[in-house]
C-alpha cells in the first residue's frame, strides 16, 4: 500500500508518521516541519492524552496555517529557509 503525505504529496517511506496536529500521514521532511513549530508539544500532548482515553474520535488539535496541505505545501518546501513562516 502507498501512503501519501496529506501535506507535499511525497510518496510516504516506511517510517511515516501521524501529524500530532491533525493525525493525517505526513512524510519526514514535513513531520520536521511540524516539530519545529511552537505548538508542537501542546499538540502532541494533546494526541498522547486522546490516545490514553482511547478517543477515536479525537482528530487533533488542528493543523496550524503555517503548515499547508498539499499544493502550498509543495511551492513552500522551495522557498528559502527563510522566508518560512515560522
Ligand atoms: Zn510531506
Amino acid at each position: 500500500m502507498t501512503v501519501r503525505c496529506v501535506r507535499c504529496n511525497n510518496v510516504c517511506k516506511p517510517g511515516a508518521v501521524l501529524s500530532a496536529f491533525d493525525l493525517e500521514f505526513v512524510c519526514l521532511e514535513c513531520d520536521d516541519m511540524e516539530r519545529a513549530h511552537p505548538d508542537y508539544d501542546r499538540a502532541a500532548t494533546a494526541a498522547f492524552a486522546a490516545l490514553q482515553r482511547r478517543d477515536r474520535s479525537f482528530r487533533g488539535i488542528g493543523r496550524p496555517s503555517e503548515l499547508r496541505p498539499l499544493v502550498e505545501a509543495v511551492v513552500d518546501h522551495r522557498r528559502p529557509a527563510q522566508e518560512r513562516n515560522f
